[in-house]
């Protein structure tokens, strides 16, 4: 097992915040796994699952030992006329694991190219974009129960996958360490291109009848011209999570402000976009030393230099607090906070 002490994670994080963690163990199979666990265990240290730490705020040293997993085979469990069934490993990048797929005539994945990080992180809050979630896919996640040591696999509805949310997030939070997920995908290619922002790319291109590949590389594409690319700006994407609100008040809103965005849920619940309310609380461009929002991405914050966790988790908290005061809501930190 790799095992680095007091290390700087700057490296680790996209938002590049330089904190320590006691130690961080890159482990290639279930026995470094393990030997990494009783590391942790003989020193009475926590152990804190890594990815490739882009939805991740370091909000001061970690007292722990972060791990990452390196394994990133691919295996094919089943195949059949209609569908494939995949056994992917943790450490294996997300977006090469698209690329793969297609490449292999496996379809599905496509609206969900270029999401950073890695395989193992991608059930935790259940990734999504372009009106595709990865909960479509997943049909069992496999884990190792950081206070055992011992192997488990959950169903589908074990994970109870909601909107950026799963069990992951809930009643198994720092329980378990996600080792390999199973994923279903279809041998048929049957784009999803309902999405406003993918549609009009794919109508502004004279794209009908997309292929998976041109969704694919419409999605690279949209994304590639947005959004800030953490190496040059350093981000953890979506900083809010996008409120789902009752619909009474969403009324009551609309009233005050007809032009504001509303994706209804349900008869009783409906989701407001977070850029919206923070753009009019009047935070986008907003910079306070070298943390700020986005000029063009209200719900991105940005590392301009060399802000700490906390000086970005205080910036955050007084959009929240504005957002709350001008309209009512409350906007939840989507990535993870951990130090
Ligand atoms: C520019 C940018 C754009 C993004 N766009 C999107 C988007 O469109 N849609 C979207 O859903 N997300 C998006 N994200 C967020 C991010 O890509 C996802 O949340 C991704 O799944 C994080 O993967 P990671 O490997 O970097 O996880 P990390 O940041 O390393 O980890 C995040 C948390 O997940 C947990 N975790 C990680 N790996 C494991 C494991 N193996 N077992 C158990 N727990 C684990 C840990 O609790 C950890 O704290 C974006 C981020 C950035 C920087």
């Amino acid at each position: 097992v790799h095992l680095q002490t007091d290390l700087s994670l700057k490296p680790f994080n996209t938002l590049s915040i330089d904190a320590t963690a006691t130690g961080l163990a890159q482990v290639a199979d279930y026995s470094e796994l393990l030997q990494a666990l009783e590391w942790a265990q003989q020193r009475g240290l926590p152990v804190l699952p890594l990815g490739e730490g882009s939805n991740l705020v370091v909000a001061g040293d970690i007292d722990g030992l972060l791990l990452k997993q390196g394994s990133d085979k691919v295996e094919l469990l089943d195949a059949s006329d209609d569908t494939v069934l995949l056994k992917v490993d943790a450490g294996k990048d997300w977006h090469q694991l698209v690329q793969w797929t297609l490449a292999q005539g496996y379809f599905g994945l496509e609206n969900l190219a270029l999401i950073p990080g890695a395989v193992g992180a991608a059930p935790i809050q259940n990734i999504g974009a372009y009106g595709v979630e990865v909960e479509s896919f997943i049909s069992r996640v496999h884990g190792v129960d950081l206070a055992t040591g011992k192997t488990l696999a959950l169903a589908h509805a074990d994970c109870q996958f909601g909107y950026r949310d799963s069990v992951f997030k809930g009643a198994l939070r720092d329980k378990v360490i996600i080792t390999s997920v199973e994923m279903q995908l279809s041998r048929h290619s049957h784009p999803r291109c309902h999405y406003p922002a993918l549609n009009a790319w794919l109508e502004d291109h004279g794209i009908t009848d997309a292929s998976a590949q041109q969704v694919f590389e419409a999605v690279v594409a949209i994304r590639s011209s947005k959004l800030p690319d953490p190496a040059v700006e350093p981000n953890a994407g979506s900083f809010f999570k996008n409120p789902v609100i009752p619909s009474a008040q969403v009324q009551a809103l609309l009233a005050q402000h007809p032009e504001m965005p509303v994706y209804p849920l349900s008869h009783t619940q409906a989701k407001v976009p977070a850029a919206w309310l923070i753009d009019r609380c009047g935070w986008k461009g907003q910079r306070d030393g070298d943390v700020g929002v986005h000029p063009q991405h209200a719900l991105v914050l940005v590392n301009y230099g060399n802000c700490s966790g906390s000086e970005l988790l205080a910036f955050a908290r007084r959009i929240t607090n504005s957002v709350s005061e001008g309209f009512g809501v409350a906007l939840e930190i989507e990535p993870r906070i951990y130090g």
